[in-house]
């Protein structure tokens, strides 16, 4: 199995989901490792603690935006992240920058339960698969 880094994070309404989530795909889940915003990963931790999860600063104090530096650095695989569209978020723009950076940088991400029940249950996500690195080639190039 080659051992993915995956990012979790969850808006306040929706951490026992993504606790829930967790417990029922442990098959799928057991023996990556994981980093999570702050308050999302102590729970994760507690509720599982047989899974490798580092947790970061809370998503408000800047955790998201942790979460995309190591996306930026490739040093993330994937990225679920269970999204409450119905509360306002005082940190909306680091969640924008998150989803932003994860789509630029071609990292999966699942921003609700059905998406990351597909995610894990993909053989793509137990074969080695390896998507396909970003090319900014020419974007870096266009002042030069
Ligand atoms: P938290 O942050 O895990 O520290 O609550 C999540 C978020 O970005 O809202």
């Amino acid at each position: 199995m080659t051992r993915k880094r995956i990012a979790l994070v969850a808006h306040d309404a929706r951490k026992g989901d993504l606790i829930a989530w967790i417990g029922a795909h442990l098959r799928f889940l057991a023996g990556h490792a994981f980093w999570a915003t702050g308050t999302t990963g102590t729970l994760v931790r507690k509720a599982h603690p047989d899974l490798d999860v580092t947790p970061l600063k809370s998503g408000p104090l800047g955790g998201d935006q942790q979460i995309g530096a190591m996306i930026a650095e490739s040093r993330i695989d994937m990225l679920v992240f269970f999204v409450d569209p119905m509360t306002a978020q005082p940190h909306d723009v680091d969640v924008k920058a998150l989803t932003r950076l994860a789509t630029l940088y071609n990292i999966p991400m699942a921003c609700n339960e059905a998406t990351a029940d597909m995610l894990v249950a993909s053989p793509l996500f137990s074969n080695g698969y390896t998507p396909r690195p970003a090319d900014f080639h020419s974007y870096e190039r266009r002042a030069v």
